[in-house]
């Protein structure tokens, strides 16, 4: 299938955007904390033409679904729901947007944790963007997407997912800082290569899970009398917290320093030191592992070559990223089989890629 196909026609304009994976600041972004996202090399790809007939057409080469919008007032669900709400956030803004007919197809792996959703809404509105000549800059791209994600897709994100989606490459780590909305490029430590393998185990805690961190992350705040727990530079500060809130700080605090250091300019060693502090520290303090992440970072760390390891995402399942020497690609086939040795069936979901290679 392709626009012809489902539409009849061929479409009047096309985006793209990546999907990615955050190498450090994990469970930060809602603490208006720092993070350090990078592009992977997978997209998504939006195709628009607009509709003939006054309703929305959606349709998905991944899914092989058709969606058709016959009420504008009517909120779908599914994946029609965050291409719908960008449409929606698009009119809330002030512009009008006619009746669309939008094709999708992406490489970006589908609820793994490299924000395909985020690819598939920030991809939408910059097709939207081109077809309708609007006059939004990429900064507000991603803040729309984010609108249309909260509201219509139901999920409490925050900013990170669009901004990388919107404003990262893959040449680059995205240092963002999620409060201001500063950010930085940055290039990849020297002769190093991005893993990221997928543990086989889903996210299934990982709503709950989010909303009680976040709720308790809240709570400390209040506590602390600050705005944000990103307004604690100290980690002797927590200290003083009731079990589990001084945990839950100290990864908060910790993690935003670990990422402030890596924007100072570190070796891959240490950048892989941090990458692994991380882990334990979401682990043992933020609790959001489980037994199949602690066991492929453990595999990751103990392989010659890789210079760190951590889960990424929200945890509860999903992902694990990996800092990898250039000319150790072998690494990702030996971890994988002693993987399965433990019991488990790991998945490259992003092979080893480069950064530095314009430079
Ligand atoms: P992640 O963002 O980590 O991939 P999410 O659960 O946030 O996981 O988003 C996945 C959802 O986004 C899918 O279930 C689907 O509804 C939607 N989605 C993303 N990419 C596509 C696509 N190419 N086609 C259809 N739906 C998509
Ligand atoms: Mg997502």
């Amino acid at each position: 299938m392709n626009f012809q196909h489902v539409f009849g026609k061929l479409p009047e304009t096309q985006a793209n955007a990546p999907g990615r994976v955050n190498l450090l600041g994990e469970h930060t972004d809602y603490n208006d904390g720092f993070v350090l996202p990078t592009a992977i090399p997978q997209q998504t790809t939006i195709q628009l033409s607009l509709s003939d007939d006054g309703q929305h057409h959606f349709y998905s080469e991944n899914l092989q679904e058709r969606v058709s919008i016959l009420d504008i007032n009517h909120s779908p669900s599914g994946f029609a729901s965050y291409i719908f709400g960008c449409i929606e956030v698009l009119k809330q803004a002030g512009y009008t947007v006619p009746s669309l007919n939008v094709y999708v197809h992406s490489s970006v792996p589908m609820g793994s944790g490299l924000s395909s959703s985020a690819a598939l809404e920030v991809a939408t509105l910059k097709a939207s963007r081109q077809l309708l000549h609007l006059p939004i800059d990429d900064v507000e791209i991603a803040q729309l997407a984010q609108q249309a994600e909260i509201h219509y897709a139901g999920v409490q994100c925050g900013i990170m997912d669009q901004m990388a989606s919107s404003l990262a490459d893959t040449q680059h780590i995205l240092f963002l800082d999620t409060r201001t909305l500063e950010r930085r490029l940055l290039p990849l430590p020297n002769k190093t290569k991005i893993l990221v393998i997928d543990s086989g185990v889903p996210r299934t805690l990982a709503i709950s899970g989010y909303n009680q961190r976040r709720a308790e992350c809240q709570e400390t705040a209040h506590l602390l009398g600050v705005k944000a727990l990103r307004d604690i530079a100290d980690p002797q500060v927590t200290e003083t917290l009731p079990e589990p809130l001084n945990r839950r700080a100290r990864h908060v605090v910790t993690e935003n320093n670990r990422v402030l250091e890596v924007v100072q300019g570190v070796t891959p060693e240490r950048f892989g030191e941090l990458m692994n502090a991380s882990h334990a520290s979401l682990r043992d303090d933020y609790e959001v592992s489980v037994p199949a992440l602690d066991t492929l970072v453990e595999i990751l760390q103990k392989t010659p070559g890789v210079f760190g390891a951590r889960l990424t995402g929200a945890g509860f399942g999903g992902a694990c990223v990996a800092l990898v020497a250039l000319g150790k690609e072998k690494a990702a086939t030996q971890v994988l089989e002693q993987y399965k040795n433990a019991g488990y069936t790991g998945k490259i979901l992003v092979p080893n890629f480069e950064m530095n290679d314009a430079a």
